[in-house]
């Protein structure tokens, strides 16, 4: 390979000599970084695209087709036909975390289990779904079957499957996209088609077609898988491409975790203010699930929210990208490095050019962290709260460990004005995205080698 390659026209060694952080990336080193381009979230709300009105309309359409879950998906009924996920405390975590570690965690530690949504386990239920149905909404309403105000249970009705059967939908995947895309898009009748990376697992791609979904394997990653998905749809159109890199309505669909996510704190008493500062961090792929959630956290949080990303050593295209300005410009395999890794859900090489861009002044920071971390947290988090989780979902569960101890990232709060006091009664809310479905087999194997790292 060429070991001085032009990005945008400039040699990376020129790029490596004004961005010394790009040494530790490339060495895989595990590196922490604090975003200095971060603005008050007053004045970055002034130049962003996006509203919380567009989020309140995709909020507004997943309440309409509560209706339709009701009926389609028995198992949704518990929460009233939305699909949502619980938030807890994990005291027994966060004192694992602090022998393992030699040191106390800030705050109280809580995780949302985004692992446990419905119908296809992982925050791509949140998503991708949501662009499905806003895909079949749109349909219905040209095809004058469905006029405003009628029940949305009418889209499990024979002549409703037999409408949308008339359409496709293609997406690009490392596996839970897909996963979200395929099982709702058949459910409701439309020809699917996963274009499924390497890095998907078997099952995936097994469950997928017992559905009738069109399952396409490529040799390569995420972002060829994407290209050849997008690519085939473009002379079909008759044909959706939900475009992971690009998408708003994905990303639209993410954010209305935060506006949940606001109820189910008030309920449980946990309190957000200066006083009660919010710590959230969330695992990062391509960036449209952990950017949605982020942005609308800001929307509702404001200054009071602080975000940060977790990707793999080998995979870490969003630090990449918004550490060096160069956004989706550049990616891990620019470096050298192989964007191989155990946590599939971030097996992602560049970057959303539209994700980074957007959340770059919302954003408090990035960190990236090795496979055998996530393992061990796994395993952990098993033997201490019982939840199993995939290892992509514990990227997260490494950000109060690094905000305790990490050179970088406890200088944090201390930078934005934070005292001792407010970090104590903050709440670190690890977002966990995605396990309950993997076969109980393969769980046993995550878990084994989880635990065969702690004993050693
Ligand atoms: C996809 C995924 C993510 C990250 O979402 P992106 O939109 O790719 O950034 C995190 N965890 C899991 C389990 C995922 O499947």
């Amino acid at each position: 390979m060429d070991l001085d390659p032009l990005i945008c026209h400039k040699p990376l060694s020129r790029w490596m000599a004004q961005h010394p952080i790009l040494r530790d990336i490339r060495a895989l080193r595990e590196t922490a970084w604090v975003n200095p381009g971060m603005l008050p979230t007053a004045q970055a709300l002034s130049g962003c695209p996006l509203t919380l009105a567009d989020v309140e309309d995709a909020s507004d359409r997943l309440d309409r087709f509560a209706d339709y879950f009701r009926t389609a998906f028995p198992e949704t009924r518990a929460w009233g036909g939305i699909l949502e996920s619980p938030v807890r405390a994990i005291p027994a975590m966060q004192h694992c975390l602090e022998a393992d570690h030699g040191i106390p965690l800030p705050g109280r530690l809580w995780i949302k289990l985004d692992s446990h949504l419905p119908i296809s386990g992982s925050i791509k239920a949140r998503g991708g779904i949501y662009e499905v149905l806003k895909t079949a909404e749109d349909i219905a309403l040209r095809h004058g079957l469905l006029r405003p105000g009628d029940p949305y249970r009418l889209f499990d009705r024979p002549e409703f499957r037999a409408v949308l059967s008339q359409y496709s939908i293609a997406v690009g995947s490392t596996g839970n996209l897909g996963l979200s895309i395929g099982i709702m898009g058949a459910k409701l009748g439309f020809r699917v088609t996963v274009h499924m990376s390497a890095d998907a697992r078997e099952w995936k791609k097994d469950l997928l077609r017992s559905k009738g979904v069109t399952v396409m394997e490529y040799p390569s990653d995420y972002s060829a898988a994407v290209a050849q998905g997008r690519k085939e749809a473009e002379d079909d159109p008759h044909c959706h491409f939900v475009d992971d890199e690009n998408s708003q309505t994905l990303f639209l669909g993410y954010a209305v975790a935060a506006l949940r996510l606001k109820v189910q704190l008030d309920r449980a008493g946990v309190r957000v203010d200066r006083e009660h500062p919010l710590f959230i961090y969330l695992p990062c792929g391509v960036g449209g699930g952990p950017g949605g959630v982020a942005f609308g956290l800001k929307l509702v949080y404001g200054d009071n929210a602080h975000c940060f990303f977790a990707e793999p050593t080998h995979s870490c295209c969003m630090l990449l990208g918004l550490a060096t300005g160069l956004n989706h410009h550049i990616s891990v395999q620019d470096l050298g490095l192989d964007n191989r890794t155990a946590a599939d859900g971030l097996a992602v090489g560049r970057a959303s050019g539209f994700v980074g861009k957007l959340l770059a002044p919302f954003l408090s920071g990035c960190y990236s962290l090795e496979d055998h971390r996530m393992y061990r947290m796994l395993a952990q988090l098993a033997n201490t709260e019982a939840l199993r989780l995939e290892p992509s979902a514990l990227a997260g569960m490494y950000g109060p460990v690094l905000l305790a101890k990490d050179p970088i990232l406890s200088a944090y709060p201390a930078q934005y004005g934070l005292t001792s006091t407010q970090l104590v009664q903050s709440t670190q809310l690890v977002w966990a995205t995605g396990g309950s479905m993997v076969p109980p087999e393969e769980m046993d194997r995550y878990y084994a080698k989880g635990q065969a790292l702690l004993n050693s």
